[in-house]
């Protein structure tokens, strides 16, 4: 029969592996997911999936990230998949845990009056973490510090077709920093006052956000949009868009910036992770918009996705044969062909040539 393997044994093979395979250069960049042992098998099929689409051919390090630790039988099965090295880390609790400036009594209203109000995830204590976490803490992390770029992949997602370029050396080769495939409104009960908090940030440092080269235009309501406004009417300026952030590849050094940090501390300070329930989409989104260049944002037209419930896939016939895609764009789950998605926004605002055009 086989020889039964141990997980060291799969650790040390990929490592000799890793010297051995013939593959295209590799970035200094690994693939991260922030997931729970029981859900394995979900962790699985992602992993099958962009194994079999993008890193089969690369093998770049996967990074396993938990707040408790990781039970053997995930390490090994995960290991097994993985055509690269894999790595797994535990979340210290303090980068984990609700901070103590947080009023528990306060909190605990909140999280009754959100769960009443059938707000999605509004009653749940560990998302919050979850939210916290992905938005201040995730690139903090000791696994990730000798790292430069990341594509965040979550449990039970899919790539429908071939990855037609390596999107970490395209992120490299072209100077960006944030890449996404969807994007679109957030809901407003989640966040009813994150955006004051952005106004006060913008406020104290205009040194840093630049209006002049940023992607205001795209999250926020002016004349630009006129005729083709949204169905989603939000109480604030800020329009609701987001990048979807459980597809994400960007630059780690952009939220280990000063900047970034800055701006994350600003809103931590308010509580909204605890007593609303902000999301790591709308958190990263408006970073990404009010601190980076346009050019420094890509859309990844090409790539075909899918997250429960909503999906992307290439418009172009000839493309979807040559990425050997298994989807269909007029399918339902198709986000981009639906009134709530906000690519028509980034078309005319995102590309950066809304600011050249008027310049
Ligand atoms: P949704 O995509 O917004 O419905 O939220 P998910 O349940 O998919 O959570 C987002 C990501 O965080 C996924 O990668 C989850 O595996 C991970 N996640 C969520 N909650 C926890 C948690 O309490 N512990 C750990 N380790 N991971 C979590
Ligand atoms: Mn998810």
């Amino acid at each position: 029969g086989l020889p039964k393997l141990s997980t060291n044994t799969y650790l040390d093979r990929r490592n000799a592996l890793d010297n051995t395979i013939e593959s295209p250069s590799r970035e200094n960049a690994t693939i991260l997911m922030l997931v729970r042992n029981w859900e394995l098998d979900g962790a699985l099929k992602s992993m099958r999936s962009l194994e079999d689409r993008f890193n089969g051919k690369y093998h770049y390090d996967w990074t396993f990230l938990n707040d408790v630790p990781f039970e053997n039988a995930f390490i090994e099965a995960t290991t097994a998949m993985a055509s690269g090295r894999t790595a797994y880390g535990l979340i210290p609790p303090s980068d984990w845990n609700r901070p103590d400036t947080v009023d528990e009594e306060d909190f605990e209203n909140c999280l009754q009056l959100m769960e009443e109000k059938g707000v999605i995830y509004g009653g749940s204590r560990s998302y919050r973490n979850m939210c916290r976490f992905n938005s201040g803490y995730f690139f903090r992390q000791k696994l990730l510090d000798n790292y430069q770029y990341y594509f965040r992949v979550e449990p039970d997602v899919e790539y429908y077709c071939d990855f037609p370029y390596d999107p970490f050396k395209l992120l490299r080769e072209q100077r960006k920093k944030y890449g996404f495939v969807i994007s679109m409104y957030e809901y407003e009960d989640t966040i009813p006052t994150l955006w004051d908090a952005v106004e006060d940030f913008m406020a104290d440092n205009s040194d840093v956000v630049d209006m002049t080269d940023n992607l205001y235009q795209f999250i926020t309501d002016d004349s630009v949009i006129g005729k083709d406004a949204p169905i989603i009417q939000s109480n604030s300026a800020y329009n609701l868009c987001h990048f979807w952030s459980n597809f994400e590849v960007g630059d780690l050094s952009f939220f280990r910036s000063d900047e970034y940090l800055k701006y994350f501390e600003a809103l931590d300070a308010r509580g909204g992770f605890y007593y609303e329930r902000w999301g790591d989409a709308p958190v990263h989104s408006i970073a990404v918009a009010l601190l980076l260049k346009p050019s420094e944002v890509i859309h990844f037209d090409q790539i075909g996705y899918y997250h429960v419930p909503f999906g992307t896939c290439p418009a172009a016939h000839d493309m979807r044969l040559h990425l050997r895609c298994l989807c269909d764009p007029t399918m339902e789950e198709n986000i981009d062909i639906q009134p709530h998605s906000c690519l028509v926004r980034w078309w005319k605002c995102g590309s950066g040539k809304f600011f050249m055009q008027n310049a």
